[in-house]
């Protein structure tokens, strides 16, 4: 490559988003006229609830066309205090709040904002694609802690603590979890956060956008809601799932004042304010959960019919996911075997074979740091994954 088309080494160190190049495979198949059925990309298959709607249309209407203030309109960032108040617990005022361009931005801002070159950020692992890559960005050195299969993917207190050094600076994960789908529980949070209050450098980033995507009886814990590490967690959510809002691009961060701000200086010479039609739509979600009610319940039968189905195949190894809308099977045992064309070494072969013979795209769990699993989203309807199921049942027989 000459000196004038080269791109700066922090790009050509970066994967491309396994989930994102999936999509993108799947679209391209399917403009050549193929069947396809997209279960890669996360993404609800339901529509943005009227009422959020309702609310766009009269923002454009009443004028609301202006730059917004760095952090967020003062609506929204009230709402997001009142509503982390109230699902979570968590006290927070309206400067702790800042609004960005979707969560894949707040997690970016986050780490960018308290990560210096060579900290350690620990990640559980199976972990969604981005985080390896925005730990890379900010010249952070990722630790990746595995969650076993048989501890429903989750990485126990015992592993945390012994992975700890003085140069960890952040442990972050999702829960629900994205890809794995586990959720943690208020006795396994409260155990992370007893290690946690330990180490007074280390920060907790909590991914929280499948929230209300929550099977569990409990239901969903905030790790900070707990008082004794509450000003070294950012907690970090958004709009997409819950409120099929993906395209909407609104995620959002509860956390210390002197990091908000911090993110804020930075987002100020970045990207600014996000948009401010999505921001006053989003004021009034909260409103109405009923929407967002219907699609969990919509969600929990497709998991179930998705876990059955899966676990009628030979060879794969599922787990049962409490919260998000995706199913994880280990589907090793196909490593080594073929159809007489293709042989399978790798959970990329195997996502490429399905995509190839069955026309269902999923995601390779390389990219999550599980090179033993595929990755298969259930936002889609009944007879899609029920027709998926079929496809890829027979497919796999073909391996031998
Ligand atoms: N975190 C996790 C765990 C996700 O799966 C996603 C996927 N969208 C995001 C963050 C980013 O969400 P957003 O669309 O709001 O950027
Ligand atoms: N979070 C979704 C996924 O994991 C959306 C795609 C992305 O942003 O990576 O598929």
């Amino acid at each position: 490559m000459s000196a004038v088309v080269r791109v700066a080494d922090r790009i050509n160190a970066l994967e491309e988003s396994a989930t994102l190049a999936m999509a993108q495979k799947s679209r391209e198949l399917a403009a050549k006229g193929h069947k396809v059925i997209n279960l890669s990309i996360g993404e609800p298959d339901f529509k943005t609830p009227k009422h959020i709607c309702e609310a766009a249309k009269d923002a454009i209407d009443a004028g609301f066309h202006s730059y917004t203030p760095v952090p967020g309109i003062p609506e929204l960032r009230q709402a997001i205090a009142e509503k982390f108040k109230r699902d979570n617990n968590i006290d927070w005022k309206p400067e702790n709040i800042i609004v960005s361009t979707g969560a894949k931005h707040s997690l970016a801002n986050a780490l960018a904002a308290t990560v210096n070159k060579g900290d350690e950020v620990i990640i559980f692992a199976p972990y969604w694609v981005s985080y390896s890559e925005m730990v890379k960005l900010a010249e952070g050195t990722s630790v990746i802690l595995e969650g076993a299969f048989d501890n429903n993917f989750k990485v126990t207190p015992e592993q945390l603590e012994a992975a700890i050094t003085d140069k960890t600076r952040v442990i972050m994960f999702s829960s629900p979890a994205n890809p794995t789908g586990s959720v943690y529980s208020r006795a396994e949070l409260e155990a992370i956060a007893k290690i946690v209050e330990k180490h007074e450098n280390i920060l907790v980033l909590a991914d929280e956008i499948y929230e209300y995507i929550n099977f569990m009886d409990e239901g969903h814990f905030s790790i900070g809601s707990i008082e004794s590490i509450k000003d070294r967690v950012i907690t970090v959510n958004g709009m997409a799932k819950g409120f099929a809002m993906t395209g909407w691009r609104i995620g959002y961060i509860g956390a210390a004042k002197y990091i908000v701000d911090a993110i804020n200086k930075l987002q100020g010479q970045v990207t600014s304010g996000t948009n401010h039609i999505a921001q006053r739509a989003s004021v009034v979600a909260w409103d109405d959960m009923t929407a967002a009610e219907t699609m969990r319940r919509a969600y929990l039968i497709r998991r179930d019919l998705v876990v059955s189905g899966l676990r009628e195949i030979p060879g794969f190894k599922v787990n049962v996911p409490d919260g998000a809308f995706y199913a994880f099977p280990d589907i090793s045992d196909y490593f080594g075997k073929s159809d007489g064309e293709t042989t399978i070494n790798s959970s990329d072969d195997f996502s490429l074979y399905l995509l190839a013979k069955a026309h269902v795209a999923t995601v390779a769990g390389s990219g999550f740091g599980a090179p033993n699993c595929i990755r298969i989203s259930t936002a889609a309807s009944d007879e899609a994954l029920e027709e998926a199921i079929e496809r890829i049942k027979k497919a796999c027989s073909e391996l031998k």
